[in-house]
């Protein structure tokens, strides 16, 4: 297996919603922000090549457009989803899956993008299949007052007519060594991968804990529907980690792309940040 981490175009969150109820005082010591209280967000996507498979986890807030939106959250255009793709030997065609592990425009606004001549949006991943939960989904076609604004549904709704679109019901084996967890603090059906390679085993974090600063179970992000899950899923889940020796991977961390963790008497905490390609440095 190998496998990349691929930076997509930033953007930038206001803190207080990045860290919920924790007062800036407190969690401007561990995440920066600028003069207008902004938070540098990376959105991170994940590319594993397997045999007869290339699988893309999420693909960012996609090509720039004339989007207010783009202009509020100031998104950094200058790294691009598939030139880093092509930059590894790949092209969107060889894309053979891709794993969206929800719908905000965050992570999935890279499914489509504008055709030169019409103007409409166009797939970029010819060949692919798309893996979404169910409960996303359903979620995201008929969405609620808070969260409607985090869906295009114009990247995402010409799925329907396809039949590219795997909507998973449960947690998944995509691959024997790839895990499709759900989790539903965040939106629900929030889907995030386990990835275990010839030495470790990697948990993609996503948006249930966006960056190193955020595992402390009560720093939530304010954009959580459901804050009491999401301290729920991620105390399961930071044991296991923990316990299990994984490696967290931050897709929203500018700062961080990996770290491990250890038990401490306040329960689960960040340890040694990494960069991702040191962690497979001696894999062969
Ligand atoms: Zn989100």
């Amino acid at each position: 297996m190998d496998i990349y981490l691929i930076e997509t175009p930033v953007f930038k969150i206001d803190g207080g919603a990045y860290f919920g109820v924790v007062p800036k005082t407190i969690w401007s010591q561990k995440y920066p922000a600028d003069e207008n209280n902004m938070c540098a967000a990376s959105c991170r996507s994940l590319l594993i090549k397997k045999p007869g498979k290339l699988i893309l986890i999420d693909n960012g807030i996609g090509e720039q457009q004339d989007n207010a939106n783009h202009d509020s959250y100031y998104v950094d255009f200058s790294e691009n989803l598939i030139e880093n793709i092509n930059k590894l030997g790949y092209t969107t065609d060889d894309i053979t899956d891709v794993v969206l592990t929800h719908l905000h425009f965050d992570h999935c606004g890279g499914t489509t993008k504008t055709d030169s001549k019409t103007g409409n949006q166009i797939p970029v991943f010819n060949n692919a299949n798309y893996y979404i939960s169910q409960q996303q989904w359903d979620n995201a076609i008929n969405p609620n007052y808070r969260e409607k604004t985090s869906y295009h549904s114009e990247k995402f709704k010409f799925l329907e007519e396809t039949n590219k679109l795997r909507l998973v019901k449960q947690n998944l084996f995509l691959t024997s060594c790839i895990e499709l967890r759900l989790f539903h603090g965040h939106t629900p059906g929030l889907m995030l991968p386990i990835v275990k390679t010839y030495t470790k085993t990697l948990f993609f974090a996503g948006d249930l804990i966006p960056a190193k600063a955020s595992i402390p179970l009560a720093w939530v992000s304010a954009y959580d529907l459901f804050p009491l899950t999401s301290i729920k899923e991620k105390e399961q889940i930071l044991n296991e980690a923990e316990q299990k020796n994984w490696i967290l991977v931050f897709q929203h961390d500018f700062y961080n792309e990996c770290c491990d963790l250890k038990m401490t008497t306040r329960g689960v905490r960040g340890n040694n940040t990494y960069k991702f390609v040191d962690l497979f440095k001696n894999e062969a």
